[in-house]
C-alpha cells in the first residue's frame, strides 16, 4: 500500500471510532487497535474487536443497534501492513451484517498502530431511508452519487448529483406533496394548483403556486421545504468553493430525507385512522342483529 500521500490524522481515535464513523481512503493512527491473545507459547498480537453502535437497517431494527465481531481474518505482525476483513452482525436481530475491508499496520510492542479501511457494506455515511429513495424514483441512483460524493468530502461533485435530482424530479416531490394533501382534505382548487405547480418547469413559479395549500405538517421548522431546497440550489450556483458546497449538499440531502419521512408518516397516519374507523364501524355492524338494524327512514 502506498502511504505517501496520507498523513495520519486524528492519533487518539479508538478503534470503535474509527470502525463506526471514519469514511475510507484515510490513514488513521489508533491507539488501541491491536490487542493480546494467550496461546500455548505465550501471547501473541491480534486485532482488537470492539462492539460497535451502528445502524441497523432491518425491519426489525431500523436505528442504532449494538454489533458483535463475528469474523475477522486480518493477520497481524510488526512487518508491514496486513489486510483482511472483518464481519460484524447486529446483536438485536442477529440478520443485518456489516463488513469491513481493512489494512493494518502494527510497528511495536504495544496496542497503537495505523489502520486504513479500504471499504465498508453497507456503505459509509448516513443511512438513506427506503422512502427517500421512492420520493425520487428514476433519479435513485444519482442521488445514490451525490451520497458517495458527500462521504467522500467532495462537496462540489455532491451539490452537482443532488441539484440534478432535486431539478429532475420536482414534478414528482410536487405530485407526492399534493398526495399528502388531498388525504388531508385539501380542496379542489388547491388541488389544481398542484397539478399545474407539478408541470412548471420553472421551480421557484411551481412553489409560489402551491405555497398556500402546502400541508402546515410538512414544514421543516415552519419553513416550506421547497424553499428550503429552491435556496440551497440557488446558492450553490454561485461557484462557490468546495467546503460550502458540502455544506449545501447535506442540507439539500437532510431535507429531502425529512420531507420523505414527513410525507410517509402522514400516509400511514390516515391509512392507520382509516382502518381504525373502518374495524369500528364492522364491529358495531356485525353485533347488531340483522333484524334490529335501522333503515334510513326508521331512524
Ligand atoms: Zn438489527
Amino acid at each position: 500500500m502506498s502511504t505517501t500521500n496520507n498523513t495520519p490524522t486524528a492519533p487518539n481515535e479508538t478503534f470503535k471510532e474509527f470502525l463506526e464513523s471514519t469514511p475510507p481512503e484515510i490513514i488513521v493512527v489508533v491507539a488501541d487497535a491491536f490487542e493480546t491473545e494467550s496461546t500455548t507459547q505465550g501471547h501473541r498480537w491480534v486485532l482488537a474487536g470492539p462492539e460497535l453502535e451502528i445502524h441497523c437497517p432491518s425491519d426489525s431494527c431500523n436505528g442504532v443497534r449494538f454489533f458483535r465481531r463475528t469474523n475477522c481474518d486480518v493477520y497481524v505482525s510488526t512487518k508491514g501492513w496486513h489486510t483482511g476483513f472483518v464481519t460484524y452482525i447486529c446483536r438485536n436481530c442477529s440478520r443485518s451484517r456489516k463488513v469491513y475491508a481493512l489494512g493494518v499496520e502494527k510497528a511495536e510492542d504495544r496496542p497503537v498502530g495505523r489502520v486504513y479501511k479500504y471499504g465498508e457494506l453497507p456503505t459509509f455515511g448516513p443511512s438513506i431511508p427506503a422512502r427517500v429513495i421512492t420520493l425520487i424514483g428514476p433519479d435513485r441512483d444519482h442521488f445514490l452519487l451525490g451520497r458517495r460524493a458527500e462521504n467522500h468530502g467532495l462537496g462540489i461533485g455532491a451539490f452537482a448529483y443532488y441539484r440534478r435530482v432535486v431539478e429532475n424530479q420536482k414534478g414528482r416531490i410536487i405530485k407526492e406533496i399534493a398526495r399528502v394533501a388531498k388525504k388531508l382534505g385539501a380542496s379542489p382548487e388547491v388541488l389544481q394548483d398542484f397539478e399545474k405547480a407539478a408541470t412548471e418547469t420553472q421551480f421557484k413559479t411551481a412553489i409560489d403556486d402551491i405555497k398556500a395549500g402546502l400541508p402546515s405538517v410538512l414544514m421543516i421548522e415552519g419553513h416550506n421545504p421547497l424553499t428550503l431546497l429552491h435556496t440551497a440550489l440557488s446558492e450553490g450556483l454561485h461557484e462557490e468553493d468546495d467546503k460550502t458546497c458540502l455544506e449545501l449538499a447535506q442540507s439539500i440531502r437532510t431535507v429531502l430525507t425529512e420531507l420523505a419521512e414527513r410525507m410517509s408518516s402522514v400516509l400511514k397516519d390516515q391509512q392507520e385512522l382509516h382502518s381504525a374507523v373502518s374495524k369500528l364501524l364492522n364491529r358495531k355492524a356485525s353485533q347488531a342483529s340483522p333484524a334490529s338494524i335501522p333503515d334510513e327512514k326508521g331512524k
